[in-house]
């Protein structure tokens, strides 16, 4: 496991890395790291999986929504400094497709009002802004190994940070609570070991940490080959006026977890879910990545969400699509999705 920890640590520049059993549970511990509790607020964004928020009510705290920007979908930061309250003590900010958030933006709010800064990064392994590595833009950055991910382990994350305190509150958490592993207790001849907090066991297994080192050997050809086929797209759509591609900012490099295409609703005939069926029947496997997480049920129901809230991602949700992007397509397959997205929306134009 600490052989895996220390890759992805120097891959990321983060100095300290805490392997768990998923993503899911990376994102419960460092809301447990950085102090999350009842009465407390987390500022996360709506599109992105529902882990993203869960994370904050499994520490008894509230997710408050704030909106994302139209074009990249990323947490707008002026929605964030607007959801500010007294009670608010951290920001979540997610990585969104792979594209990495507007760290410069978000750094300075949440220092100016004293908050934590976690970085979701499931999506943006292998990511850069402003020249940094993703894993070295937040406080905390959480990866996840799921086998949609960049780098898998079957099911697996990490948590990486510069902070030793809170690393170490998460190696407690992710066993139990106990201060000592069953190896240094062997080392040091004791049977003694203390349990200090509630924690969980959330370890990821040697045999999983050895099939991470090998993926992540492999990471940057396979961030090389998405950001290719990601050009491909670019060049093929750049014409069409019915749908766009989502905004790439020019201080980042992506990491292309997603390709998410925006239709122009006025421009067609035919909604979102018909083109979406017109795309399957032709074998093409798209997607919608996500429904805005204040939309369920469970938040509407426990936090009294719901529409309106955030506008720009309810909004998005309605015209987006994700083409298929992952490093085993061959130039054929990327053709294959390009002809079809085209002839499918040519149908589909109005008056067309
Ligand atoms: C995949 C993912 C998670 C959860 O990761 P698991 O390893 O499946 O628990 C959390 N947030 C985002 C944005 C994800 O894409």
């Amino acid at each position: 496991m600490a052989a895996f920890e220390r890759t992805v640590a120097d891959f990321t520049g983060a100095g300290e890395a805490v392997a768990v059993s998923s993503g899911t549970a990376a994102l419960h511990a460092a809301m447990y790291a950085i102090g999350i509790g009842p009465g407390d607020e987390v500022i996360v964004p709506p599109m992105t999986f529902a882990a993203s928020a869960n994370a904050v009510v499994y520490q008894g705290g509230a997710p408050v929504f704030a909106d994302v920007e139209p074009d990249t979908l990323l947490i707008d930061p002026g929605s964030v400094e607007a959801r500010i309250t007294p009670r608010t003590k951290a920001v979540v900010a997610v990585d969104y497709a792979g594209h990495p958030c507007d760290y410069d933006a978000l750094r300075a709010l949440t220092s100016r009002h004293g908050l934590a800064l976690v970085s979701d990064a499931c999506h943006s392994l292998g990511g850069e802004y402003k020249g940094g590595k993703v894993g070295a833009l937040a406080d905390l950055t959480v990866f996840s190994f799921h086998p949609v991910k960049h780098v898998t382990t079957g099911e697996g994350g990490m948590i990486v940070t510069g902070d030793p305190a809170l690393a170490g509150k998460m190696r407690l958490f992710r066993n139990h609570g106990i201060t000592t592993d069953h190896r240094e207790r062997s080392e040091q001849a004791t049977w003694h070991y203390e349990m200090v907090d509630l924690g969980f066991n959330y370890r990821l297994t040697d045999f999983q940490c050895a099939l991470g080192i090998s993926q992540m050997r492999k990471l940057p050809r396979w961030i090389a080959r998405r950001q290719e086929i990601a050009r491909n797209y670019d060049a093929a759509f750049a014409a069409s006026e019915a749908f766009n591609s989502l905004t790439r900012r020019e201080n980042v490099s992506h990491a292309y977890h997603l390709y998410v295409i925006q239709l122009e609703q006025a421009l067609l005939k035919a909604d979102r879910s018909r083109i979406f069926s017109d795309l399957r029947a032709r074998g093409i496997g798209v997607n919608v990545h996500y429904i805005p997480v204040h939309l369920h049920p469970f938040y509407r129901k426990r936090f009294h969400t719901g529409p309106g809230d955030c506008p720009a991602a309810e909004r998005a949700y309605e015209r987006i699509l994700s083409l298929p992007i992952f490093p085993a397509m061959s130039p054929k397959d990327v053709d294959d999705v390009t002809s079809a997205v085209m002839e499918v929306i040519r149908a589909h134009l109005a008056g067309g």
